[in-house]
């Protein structure tokens, strides 16, 4: 990847950030047969893209607040996303219990209507339950005043690893992506206008000034700061508000359906969502100064989600429970003069376009990657006159698809690379066996991870192309030393590159679990 760098002299497209927003443009442009390079600072899917819920859905509550054109929209894109990846998202049934008299009639109405408009590519129909049905269902639900439940589909899948299946798509189809490349300005021409970016290179601190025909900024949260090496005069656009999700043992949901709150005391959804065995319970929205790479849970945060899925588990979480705890940042509009900043961007994504052509690519959710990626890439095709292609995302299957795959078996996100993977344990036998028995992970994932999917370092396997950091902080700091020494070896490095990595994931993992 890193020799195309010297290869070409102009790119079609640049794309800045490799989380949804960025991985979704790049592999558009690709795929329409475009020259061009996606750069990520860190990891791919390092910022919001692998700290989600993990839901690919519509968006019941949007439905709620009366946004007919976003729901639909996403619903389209949640069926067109299980269609295309179905090795990586799966459907997964969600139960709102009813503790209100009107609540029943209310919801059923509602999650018809989103059933409708699913049309073709609906996951399956809403119906009542009954108190017996909910509570068969999720035997684990509070039960004292409960009436009975709705039933409804959405989709599930695991972020980050389809943000690496994306990264490795948009190679399939010649483009190039990097990671550990930060983009540090824009390269202007005489007439002001965009001719590329200046971007280093983390690993050895090596610069390169790379052109191309349009530069497009897909960095979610720090989408500002891009837009200021553009314009230092440009105002903040965006203010980070903080959600943060709780990983609790799977004995207390004991059930493969979700739950889904649809308003909790601070007027909220909170759901509680079975994933690779454990549960997860999130979130919550709390204004932030600053846009971090790795953003901390506040206690008050941890308190509201433990009290307030206490209100609907018999089994109270408590501080101890918690395996792990991730927060992750989702754009506000920034508050211009005195305005409060309460509001929320849109979670239409929109597309601007800067003087001097710095195309900026915002908001959105991981649901509609896909067609935000072709909204910017149509967008670059018109200003930078680029010839024009259709895109095909919308039947372009993802790296390694299979129908075949359980998604009962954690695996099932390598598809038809699992049998490839496997076999690295038959190489030598070194790389046979596991390193977490309780995570199921093995010591092929991390060789594979490595020489097919771009992991760098301990963190990029242990906290996206394996999800250990999220599914149990402590049983991950017990295999980051193995990790650290296997990757060393693997990427010829030494025992002081392999200590150093284990003192930052040690350091790094503090924060996703509660003392
Ligand atoms: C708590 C929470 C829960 C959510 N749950 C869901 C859900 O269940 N379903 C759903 O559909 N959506 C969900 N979303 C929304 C979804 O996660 C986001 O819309 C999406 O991940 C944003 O992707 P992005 O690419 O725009 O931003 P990011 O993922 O943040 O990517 C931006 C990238 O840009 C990189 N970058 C920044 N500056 C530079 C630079 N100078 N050079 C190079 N790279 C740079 C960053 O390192 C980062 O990786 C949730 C959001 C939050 C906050």
């Amino acid at each position: 990847m890193l020799r195309h760098l010297n290869e070409i002299e102009v790119w079609d497209i640049i794309v800045i950030g490799g989380g949804a927003s960025g991985l979704g443009t790049a592999l558009d442009a690709a795929s329409r047969g475009f020259k061009t390079l996606l750069l990520e600072q860190n990891d791919f899917a390092k910022g919001t893209s692998s700290r989600s819920t993990k839901l690919v859905h519509g968006g019941v509550r949007y439905l709620q607040q009366g946004d007919i054109s976003l729901v639909l929209e996403a619903l389209r894109e949640r069926g067109l996303m299980l269609q295309n990846a179905p090795h990586l998202v799966r459907n997964l049934s969600f139960i709102i219990p009813n503790y209100e008299w009107w609540g029943g009639p209310f919801y059923t109405i509602g999650l018809k209507m989103y059933d409708m408009m699913a049309g073709k590519l609906g996951l399956g129909p809403s119906k009542n339950l009954s108190f017996e049905e909910t509570i068969k269902s999720i035997p684990t639900l509070v039960k004292d005043g409960l009436r009975g439940g709705v039933v409804y589909q959405d989709g599930q899948f695991d972020d980050a690893r389809m943000a690496i299946s994306l990264a490795l798509t948009c190679a399939d189809y010649g483009g190039t992506v990097l990671n550990y490349m930060e983009v540090k300005g824009l390269m202007k021409d005489k007439d002001d206008l965009i001719e590329g970016v200046v971007v280093r290179d983390i690993e050895n601190d090596k610069k390169y000034r790379l052109k191309a025909k349009a530069v497009i900024n897909a960095t979610g949260v720090w989408a500002d700061r891009v837009m200021q090496m553009d314009n230092p005069d440009a105002k903040d656009m965006i203010r980070p508000s903080q959600g943060v999700h709780l990983v609790l043992d799977k004995s207390f949901l004991q059930s493969s359906h979700a739950i889904m709150i649809p308003q909790t005391s601070d007027g909220r959804v909170l759901f509680a969502v079975p994933w690779y065995n454990r549960v997860i319970v999130g979130t919550t929205d709390t204004l932030v100064n600053h846009a971090d790479l790795e953003p901390r849970a506040l206690d008050e945060e941890i308190e509201f989600i433990l009290e307030t899925a206490g209100k609907y588990l018999n089994k109270v979480p408590t501080r101890k429970d918690v395996k792990s705890i991730f927060a992750g940042l989702r754009p506000l509009a920034a508050p211009q003069g005195d305005e409060k900043p309460t509001k929320e961007i849109s979670r239409h994504h929109k597309v601007l376009i800067s003087l001097s052509g710095l195309i900026t690519l915002i908001g959105g959710k991981w649901t509609t990657y896909r067609k935000m990626g072709e909204d910017a890439v149509d967008k670059a095709i018109l200003l930078a006159g680029l010839p024009e292609r259709k895109s095909i995302t919308e039947n372009l299957m993802i790296h390694s698809y299979s129908v075949n795959s359980s998604l009962d078996d954690p695996n099932s996100v390598y598809g038809s690379d699992l049998n490839s993977m496997e076999a690295i344990a038959l190489e030598s036998k070194k790389y046979k066996g596991l390193l977490s028995e309780d995570l199921q992970i093995s010591k092929a994932q991390l060789i594979w991870a490595v020489r097919e999917e771009m992991a760098r370092t301990v963190e990029d396997f242990l906290a996206r192309r394996t999800r250990a950091l999220f599914l149990d902080a402590r049983e991950s700091i017990k295999i980051c030393e193995t990790v650290a020494q296997m990757m060393a070896d693997e990427l010829g490095y030494n025992s002081r590159w392999a200590k150093g990595q284990v003192k930052q994931y040690k350091e790094l993992a503090k924060g996703y679990y509660l003392e």
